[in-house]
């Protein structure tokens, strides 16, 4: 069994709890205008192929940092392209005590994804969109099988962090930003709302592909927009 792996990151702070050893795997279905990975999209892109086993014991080098609640993330492109590897290295992380956290679209949801989530500690649910046709020109796929996991996290009562990137003009309308807030009101096992303001760090890559970037002349979000959207989420600090 081996993954396919775009890249690691040994000491992750922004995917989910404490300090985090983050493995980024190749291959998305999305393809979303914001993407700063595009680089990730092609499962076959990097042909970096790991083992669960290599994986866990590289991890293992960072296991002091952990502490009482880091641990292993894995993240994307779509991880779940590639749950029977996912699953291999959760289960082993499980069996030693690591906590795991998956990244993830929730564009995949099938047996084998219900399967990962009996080893996953905390999922972070990218949410691109309440709104079913801006999600579609947004992502190029359909929003209802993220509905759907989600609705399952709540059913098996999984701890889940949801992220929402902002981005300007399409995303950071009120009117949506307000009905995703009230759709996530009834989940109760959402432990955090993260809002993520788009950037443009990742442009550059889309030259090097020798793609179109889809949304050319979108400028970063505004600190003022984000204090809007936050405060729409009643996350004013
Ligand atoms: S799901 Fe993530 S990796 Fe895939 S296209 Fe969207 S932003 Fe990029």
């Amino acid at each position: 069994m081996l993954g396919n792996i775009h890249s690691y990151e040994s000491f992750g702070t922004v995917d989910g709890p404490g300090i985090r050893y983050v493995v980024f795997l190749q291959g998305c279905p999305l393809r979303c205008k914001f993407c700063h990975n595009p680089d990730t999209w092609d499962i076959k892109g990097n042909n970096k192929l790991v083992s669960p086993k290599e994986i866990f014991e590289e991890l293992l080098k960072y296991k002091n940092f952990f502490k009482k609640n880091g641990g292993l993330t894995v993240s994307g492109g779509e991880p779940l392209l590639q749950s029977d590897f996912v699953l291999e290295l959760f289960k082993i992380c499980k069996e030693n005590n690591i906590n795991t956290a998956l990244d993830t679209s929730g564009y995949i949801f099938d047996d084998k994804v219900k399967e990962v989530l009996k080893y996953t500690d905390l999922v972070l649910l990218d949410i691109k969109c309440i709104d079913k046709e801006v999600y579609k020109n947004l992502t190029g796929v359909k929003l209802d099988n993220t509905l759907k996991f989600l609705d399952y996290l709540k059913e098996i009562n999984k701890p889940v962090w949801i992220r929402h990137v902002i981005v300007p003009g399409i995303t950071d309308d009120e009117k949506l930003l307000t009905k995703l807030a009230k759709y996530l009101e009834k989940f109760k096992n959402i432990e955090k709302i993260e809002l993520l303001p788009y950037h443009t760090l990742g442009v550059f890559k889309y030259k090097e592909l020798k793609k179109e970037y889809p949304l050319l002349g979108t400028k970063p979000l505004s600190e003022e927009r984000l204090l809007i959207a936050k405060k729409i989420f009643k996350q004013l600090v």
